[in-house]
Formats: C-alpha cells, structure tokens, sequence
C-alpha cells in the first residue's frame, strides 16, 4: 500500500450541541481516489472543511505525513496549501478574469514568479480546455467552465489532495460530464482525491474506495464492487437504491 498521506483518528466536530462528526477514522494514501457517498446532512462537507481545517475539530487527530496538525504552533497556513478544495459553487473570484484567478494564490501564498505562476495557469487551463478564455470573467462563463477553472485554479497550487465538494450539483444536466471528463482525467495522472459526490457510477468507475456516511459516521466503506453491489449494512441498500 502507498504511503498515508493523511490519517483522520476520531475525529469528531460539534455545532453547538449538534454533533455532526462522531469518530471517524480514515486513512487518505497518495495517489488513492475516494468516493464519499450519503444523504444531504449526513456530514460529508464538514468532514471535508474538517480535512482542511476551513472547520476546526471538536475532538480526534489530523496526522498529516505523520505529524499532527492540531498541535499548537502547527502551521496551519502552509498545511492547507497542500490541500486544494473544489466546491459546488465554484468560489471564483468574480471581479478577477480566468487568468488572474489561477494566479493570485499563486503570487500570494506560494511566493511564485509573475511569469511562472502564469506559465502553470495556463498549462493547468489547457487540461481542463479553457485556455482561450484566459480574458472572460466568471459570470461570462457557463456553470460547467466555472467549475473547470476552479479545478484548474486548484491544480495550479500542486496540491498533494484535491477534495471536492459535490462538484456537479450545482451544474445544469448536460454540463455535469465535460466536469466529471476532467475529474477523470485528473484521477489517471495520479492525484490523490477524495470526493463528496451523488454521481454513482461516476463514483464506480473513478474511486478506489467508497465511503458511506450516514448520521456523522462512516457507516461502510469498501471497494466500488463491494459496496454498490454487494453492501453489507442495510442503511447502504436502502441509500443506493434512491440513487440507482
Ligand atoms: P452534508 O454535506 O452531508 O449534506 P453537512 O456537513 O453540510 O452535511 O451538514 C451536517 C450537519 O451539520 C447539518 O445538520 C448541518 O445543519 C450542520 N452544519 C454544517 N455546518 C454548520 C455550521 N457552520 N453551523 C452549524 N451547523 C452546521
Ligand atoms: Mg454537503
């Protein structure tokens, strides 16, 4: 098995007196894509701003490359750029064109040349096809191109995970596959990703590894045969069959 690259022990997250995170264990292996699956409120998107601390846990550890990343004095800053984030709502810069938007936090954050932070934007708008649109602006642009630009701003910060947040569901129908096409493409170079998804046989042929989460716990997890079409607890069936 390739090298943990994250490894989430009991990890657990309170609003209020709301528990929405109650112990989960997970281990996140380079290269490893993984599907998380499961009911809205269940938890999926706090146990993802969880991973990148846009969440701060109630309890449990974070070991990233070993070394826990809630212990005081951790740099936290330098943590999440190893981790890029694509949301559901694109989180485009709106008063920033495509170009300046895969270039800010480049500069910014990562301290890149001018030219070079350039040079990375577009060879990362070229994968994801919007190369001649360095010059639009976000709201020039289809839900579908926004979300291509946001998976490209991420790729831009050579992240060591990409998560995704429901990156589709906020798209018309016939744009959900040009995103789920560079989703694919990004899975075969060999990026570790974990995504929060309803596109079940998307998640069939990309994951290594599925998730279920039910009510603030893992619920099942297995490969993508054995939970979709053989899954053992009877919450799974019951959660597959309002998606199958
Ligand atoms: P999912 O992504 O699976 O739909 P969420 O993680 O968004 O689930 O939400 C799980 C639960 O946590 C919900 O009950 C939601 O209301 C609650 N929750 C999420 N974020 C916050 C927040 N910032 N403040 C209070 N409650 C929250
Ligand atoms: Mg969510």
């Amino acid at each position: 098995m390739a090298e943990k690259i994250l490894e989430i022990k009991h990890l657990k997250k309170s609003f209020g007196s709301n528990e929405v995170l109650k112990d989960i264990n997970m281990d996140i292996h380079k290269g490893e894509v993984i599907s998380i699956i499961g009911s809205s409120g269940s938890g999926k998107s706090t146990l993802l701003r969880s991973i990148n601390l846009l969440e701060i846990p109630t309890g449990g550890e974070i070991l990233y490359h070993g070394e826990n990343v809630l212990q005081k004095g951790y740099d936290l800053p330098k943590y999440r750029t190893h981790l890029g984030m694509v949301f559901q709502s694109f989180n485009l810069f709106e008063n920033l064109n495509v170009l300046e938007n895969l270039i800010v936090a480049q500069t910014t954050v990562l301290k890149r040349e001018r030219a070079e932070a350039e040079k990375i934007a577009l060879e990362n708008l070229t994968k994801v096809g919007m190369a001649s649109f360095v010059q639009a602006r976000p709201r020039q642009l289809s839900g579908g191109q926004k979300q291509r630009v946001a998976i490209a701003r991420a790729l831009s910060m050579n992240p060591e995970v990409i998560l995704f947040d429901e990156p589709t569901s906020a798209l018309d129908p016939e744009m959900v596959g040009e995103v789920l096409n560079i989703m694919n493409e990004v899975a075969k170079s060999g990026l570790t990703m974990v995504i929060v998804t309803h596109e079940m046989e998307f998640a069939r042929e990309v994951s290594d590894r599925v998730i279920f989460m039910d009510k603030g716990v893992i619920a099942e997890e297995g490969s993508p045969e054995q939970l979709f079409v053989n899954p053992k607890e009877e919450r799974t069936r019951e959660f597959l069959q309002r998606y199958l």
